[in-house]
Formats: C-alpha cells, sequence, structure tokens
C-alpha cells in the first residue's frame, strides 16, 4: 500500500508532464494550395460601378402608303387600285420592321385622301429617322427606290428652309440611305433599281426620305396583290432596313 501512496503524487505530476508537453505543440501547418498574395502598402481606390453607355435611339420609319380616298393611283386590275396595295404593303412592312426592333408608324392607315403637302407637313412634325413613301407599279419588275431629284443650287444655306427644296438638307444622308439599301438588296439578287426623280413629297421633307415602287417580278400585275409576293418584298426591304440601323439616327 505504501507503494500505491507514492505512485499517486507521482502519477499526477506525469499527467501534467503530459498535458503541459501536449499544448506546447504548435497545430500542424496548414496546407494550402496556392501561396497568400503578398501584402501592398497601397490600397486599391473604392471601384465605382461601370456606367453603362447611353442606348442608341430606336430609329422610326415613317411608311407613306400613296394615294387613298378619291385618289386610287395606278389601276392594278379589275379589282386592284394602288393606293390599296400601297396601304396592304404599308402595314406588312410596319410589322416586319416592329419584328425586327425597329420603330414603324403609318401616314395613313385607313382608306384616306391626304395631299402630298399634307403627308409632308406629317413627316416634318413626326421627325422620324427615315421617311419611306411606297407606290406600286405594273411596269418593271421587283423594286425601285428613289430619292429627291431638286433643281441645282438648292443647298438651303440661309435660317428659313424653302418648302419646294426643303430636303436639300439632307439629301446626302437621303441618298447615302439609298445606296446602302440598294446594295443591301442587291444581295439578294432580287430585283432593284437605284434612281431619282423628282416624287412628291420627297422635296417637302427635311429629314432623310426615299420613295420605293413595287413592281411584280413575273410580269403578271397580279402579284402584286398576293399576301407572299407583298411578304416577300417587306422581308426583303426590312432586313435591308434593319440591316443600317446603326446608320440611322433616332427622331430627328
Ligand atoms: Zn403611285
Amino acid at each position: 500500500m505504501r507503494w500505491n501512496n507514492r505512485a499517486r503524487p507521482l502519477g499526477c505530476l506525469l499527467a501534467v508532464f503530459i498535458l503541459t508537453v501536449c499544448l506546447r505543440i504548435p497545430a500542424a501547418p496548414q496546407i494550402t494550395t496556392a501561396p497568400s498574395p503578398p501584402a501592398t502598402t497601397s490600397v486599391a481606390p473604392e471601384s465605382q460601378p461601370p456606367v453603362p453607355p447611353p442606348a442608341a435611339p430606336t430609329p422610326v420609319i415613317l411608311i407613306d402608303a400613296a394615294h387613298g380616298g378619291t385618289e386610287s393611283g395606278a389601276v392594278l386590275g379589275p379589282d386592284n387600285l394602288e393606293k390599296d396595295v400601297t396601304l396592304t404593303f404599308a402595314r406588312r412592312l410596319r410589322q416586319d420592321l416592329i419584328s425586327r426592333g425597329l420603330q414603324a408608324q403609318l401616314v395613313r392607315d385607313s382608306d384616306t385622301l391626304l395631299s402630298a403637302d399634307q403627308r409632308a407637313s406629317i413627316a416634318n412634325q413626326s421627325r422620324p429617322s427615315l421617311y419611306i413613301c411606297v407606290h406600286a407599279t405594273s411596269q418593271g419588275s421587283g423594286i425601285r427606290i428613289y430619292s429627291a431629284m431638286l433643281p441645282s443650287g438648292s443647298d438651303n444655306r440661309g435660317p428659313f428652309v424653302g418648302w419646294e427644296t426643303a430636303q436639300a438638307y439632307t439629301l446626302l444622308r437621303s441618298r447615302l440611305l439609298q445606296q446602302q439599301l440598294t446594295a443591301s438588296i442587291q444581295k439578294t439578287r432580287f430585283p432593284i433599281r437605284s434612281l431619282t426623280a423628282p416624287v412628291r413629297p420627297l422635296n417637302n421633307i427635311v429629314v432623310p426620305a426615299l420613295a420605293i415602287e413595287i413592281a411584280p417580278a413575273t410580269g403578271q400585275v397580279s402579284q402584286l396583290a398576293t399576301a407572299d409576293y407583298q411578304q416577300m418584298i417587306s422581308a426583303i426591304l426590312a432586313n435591308a432596313i434593319a440591316g443600317i440601323r446603326n446608320k440611322l439616327e433616332g427622331r430627328q
């Protein structure tokens, strides 16, 4: 029993020693797969959230179905008047442009008689990115695209814009857009001609303005009234206009 009495303090000492040693053992080093970046003395400036660039305004195309009301335009068949072909085509083109992300409006959306001056006034007040007047004809084939023909010297340099030569201010832009649309449509191999002509009301409009004239591709004038043919031309034009959208400014 004396052995037990002496062994008890020794055992306590041994336990204290083991605990002391264990507590002094450093923790196992942590294994990291990537070294910590070196400390830097400079402090990065507080970063500002990037400011997105302002979105380009959506171009606005104003489509003008020529003729209307008591002015029938060309008689393209027994029940096929130009004023009706231009209106149905203008509506298709409006829808095709909207479906391609552009804004599109009609000068007339019913069988209404409007004078050339009224059409020009509507365009000049609306200030679209591009005004397009739509005609239809039995002559020729495919699409004709016109820009204004102005008398020489009508450059409107003064503070007032003459009504008869209002287009002079922006004629270069109109012709540039005409060239680009023509080049785009030529790639589709659809027949297209690019012309200048004194087509009213182009001369009276202060924003880029063009006229298009659609003709049958087969020589059969009845083709102009068919939904398939109108839809094909409308899609060709809408694709071409959407393709130059970055050349079109917002509302002028
Ligand atoms: Zn016409």
